[in-house]
């Protein structure tokens, strides 16, 4: 299997090489394919799958380069898998032009809401902080049409459910979710099941 099966644009083809992507791995020959069809999907992968580029491919293919305001947020559980995810569809989207901006506690608020004032695609944070720019006016949420909540166990882990689901019920509810994560106890079930609708379910 290879990366040119999914009709992918040219500019998101040529990042995969230059990355050095030949194949999709496992995770990403399964849920690529979905999340373009712009199914709502719950994951259940391990770290190291390749599960960010499963759904950073997909969302730097789908989001419209002319639009200034935030199209996909991606919510993470620490700051340095937001640095890593952010970093990830930087290299992704490089040759379209994506812009990725990371939000996260303990780093400058002032510097994340210059950085939110230019035109960004993709949003990239930890719930606190995201909360944050959202309560006070800085991160525009109007065309956001895709959302992952990436490592959900881990995010329930750190307490993070309530922030999470205050983002939620802020974002508007014609988008496409993702929602990945290694286990499923309980409290990660049902927050699939509130927030998604009529997932595409993968295990690997
Ligand atoms: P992740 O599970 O997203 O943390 O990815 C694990 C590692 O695999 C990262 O270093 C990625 O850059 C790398 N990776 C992701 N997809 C591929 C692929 N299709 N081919 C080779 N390496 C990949």
């Amino acid at each position: 299997k290879q990366f040119n099966q999914y009709g992918l644009s040219e500019e998101i083809e040529r990042a995969l090489e230059s990355l050095g992507y030949e194949n999709p791995t496992e995770v990403q020959s399964e849920v690529i394919p979905v999340a373009l069809e712009k199914r709502d999907l719950v994951v259940k992968s391990q770290t190291g799958s390749g599960k960010t580029a499963a759904y950073g491919i997909p969302l730097c293919e789908l989001v419209d380069w002319n639009e200034n305001k935030p199209q996909a947020l991606i919510l993470t559980p620490t700051r340095e898998l937001a640095v890593q995810v952010n970093e990830d569809i930087t290299n992704i989207g490089r040759f379209k032009r994506i812009k990725a901006t990371a939000v996260f506690g303990k780093s400058p608020f002032h510097m994340q809401k210059a950085e939110l004032k230019q035109r960004t695609h993709m949003v990239v944070g930890t719930p606190g902080r995201v909360l944050d720019h959202i309560e006070r006016g800085t991160l525009a949420l109007e065309r956001i049409k895709y959302v992952v909540i990436d490592e959900a166990d881990e995010m329930l882990n750190m307490g993070f459910i309530e922030q999470v689901q205050a983002i939620m019920k802020e974002l508007p509810v014609d988008r496409v979710t993702m929602l990945f994560s290694a286990t499923f106890p309980q409290d990660v079930a049902k927050l699939a099941d509130q927030y998604l609708d009529l997932p595409v379910h993968i295990a690997m």
